[in-house]
């Protein structure tokens, strides 16, 4: 018998909830998040995994954590997420550039890494919903700065018992993603813009969340609210997974021996893939370094530097918008580990963030991050190396990517650290397709978008993908505009209340 996995809040002492109940809910009801009491270790030698197809090896992680499912309720999810809506069997293949490593986690419906885990999270609720004899409809309620949003609509589309409605900055946003998001089908999406910023439209998610006046209301209507935003259980644990597959994959192409340590790195909006990576480690991956890349919004660098975590600074709207984020929700789960899974403790610094925007850990919290290594790339780095890359190997990365392998160059001349090394690659490039031309060359920036599309597919030599070839002539869905005040209103029409 598998040891069981009970989950709890970060800000609470008590009450723990099945890992059913926790993905159910998605957020606490005091605001925190939801962890595992301990994480589990692997218990497969990475000679087993290295046997194993992707779907075989996110089974082994997540039976660890998802210990009220049956092996058959799990594996049931893990093959509808994993199945032909990604172009590659491989689901997450890696791709060897100037011996790097960049595990391409962009290979599903929306080309961007949340469909590593947003293809799964339907049916991880709708089983959870089932095996607590929930009878309310599910609210997917979510706020995106691109990806999310079609990520978390793709999967809910037509999921019987499910709605979904989506928030995105105005002008936030690419031009491709905000196509995606406009024609996104389905009797049971909504997407709506919003006249902020994401962290604005995220408070306000959140606010509408912890609203027990509206929870009541919508119970009586037989509605329920539930979270797709990465601070869900069920979307942070099937990240996991994708790790540990790199690992087992990098060992089968003997690429590395038994145990041998790599370094991992992720460019950083949320916190929820470098946590992902974080869990993998703590599992007993062979993880050296967790290398954290930041755009411009260097909110982690600085926090890394000095302990202090401070989002009292200007927004800047960059090419990586998905990582313009201010407050990385899932850094939380990190604190409350790191203060020794003291739920008192991280409360209090929670409480600092929201009422002065800022909170310092202590010395011994700050000691306990010695394997992570946080950097950030200017606009300027980004685009040059995307250039550089493509100039060398014929290799086009996207904007977010480029991110982190500016910010591995960084760290390799700093530290002279030559471990295998493995880079999230989290988009697609053809996902930020004007950016990435007009780093590669600016005259491009004359073009059309779908011009660019073609270019970008003569010049590296890739297929343009289904999910770009399906918006080319799509017709726009919704065409809905509020202000970040009138967000409860909007969901309370959407829902016929
Ligand atoms: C969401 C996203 C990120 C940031 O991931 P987090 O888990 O929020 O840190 C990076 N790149 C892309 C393309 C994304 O969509």
């Amino acid at each position: 018998m598998m040891k069981e996995i009970l989950y709890k809040s970060t800000r609470s002492t008590e009450g723990t909830l099945k890992a059913s109940e926790a993905i159910l809910k998605g957020l606490a009801d005091d605001g925190g998040l939801f962890v595992p009491l301990e994480i589990p270790a692997l218990d497969v030698t990475v000679e087993e995994l290295s046997k194993m197809t992707y779907q075989q090896v996110a089974y082994e992680v997540m039976k660890l954590y998802f210990t009220d499912f049956t092996e058959e309720e799990l594996k049931n999810c893990i093959n509808n997420a994993y199945d032909s809506k990604f172009d590659t069997e491989e689901i997450a293949p890696l791709a060897e550039v100037e011996g790097t490593y960049f595990l391409e986690l962009f290979h599903g419906k929306t080309i961007a890494f949340k469909d590593m885990a947003l293809s799964i999270l339907p049916h991880l609720l709708t089983t959870s919903a089932k095996k607590n004899g929930v009878k309310n409809e599910i609210v997917i309620l979510t706020a995106t700065s691109g990806d999310t949003g079609k990520a978390a609509m793709a999967g809910f589309a037509d999921v019987p018992g499910t709605r979904i409605i989506v928030f995105y900055p105005n002008g936030g946003v690419s031009p491709i993603q905000e196509k995606q998001m406009v024609t996104q089908k389905g009797d049971n999406t909504y997407v709506v813009a919003i006249e902020g910023n994401f962290d604005q439209a995220q408070s306000a998610v959140k606010a509408i969340f912890g609203d027990k006046e509206l929870a009541k209301e919508m119970d009586e209507k037989g509605f329920q609210f539930s979270s797709a935003n990465s601070i869900n259980i069920g979307r942070l644990i099937p990240q996991v997974a994708y790790y540990v597959y790199a690992y087992a994959k990098l060992f089968a192409e003997g690429k590395v021996s038994k145990d041998q340590k790599i370094n991992v790195v992720v460019p950083t909006g949320n916190f929820g893939n470098i946590l992902a990576a974080y869990y993998a480690k703590n599992m007993g991956l062979p993880i050296d370094k967790l290398i954290c890349a930041s755009n411009e919004n260097r909110v982690l660098y600085d926090f890394f530097t000095t302990g202090e975590y401070d989002k009292n600074r200007e927004f800047i709207l960059t090419n990586s918008p998905s990582m313009d984020i201010l407050i990385s929700s899932n850094l939380e789960r990190l604190i409350y580990r790191i203060a020794g899974d003291d739920a008192e403790a991280n409360k209090k610094m929670m409480e600092e963030l929201s009422k002065d925007g800022k909170y310092s850990i202590t010395p011994e919290m700050k000691a306990k991050l010695a394997d992570f290594y946080g950097n950030y790339a200017s606009e300027e780095e980004t685009a040059a190396i995307i250039k550089k890359i493509y100039e060398e190997t014929g290799y086009v990365m996207d904007t977010h990517t480029a991110v982190a392998a500016s910010v591995y160059e960084k760290y390799k001349k700093e530290t002279k650290d030559d471990n295998v090394t493995v880079i999230a690659s989290t988009a697609s490039p053809f996902k930020f397709t004007r950016s990435v031309m007009n780093a590669i060359d600016p005259k491009y920036d004359s073009m059309g978008d779908f011009e660019l599309v073609d270019e970008l597919s003569k010049i590296g030599n890739v297929k343009v993908p289904n999910a770009i070839e399906e918006i080319r002539n799509a017709e726009i869905r919704h065409n809905n505009l509020c202000e970040v005040a009138g967000m409860k209103d909007i969901v309370k029409k959407f829902l016929g209340m």
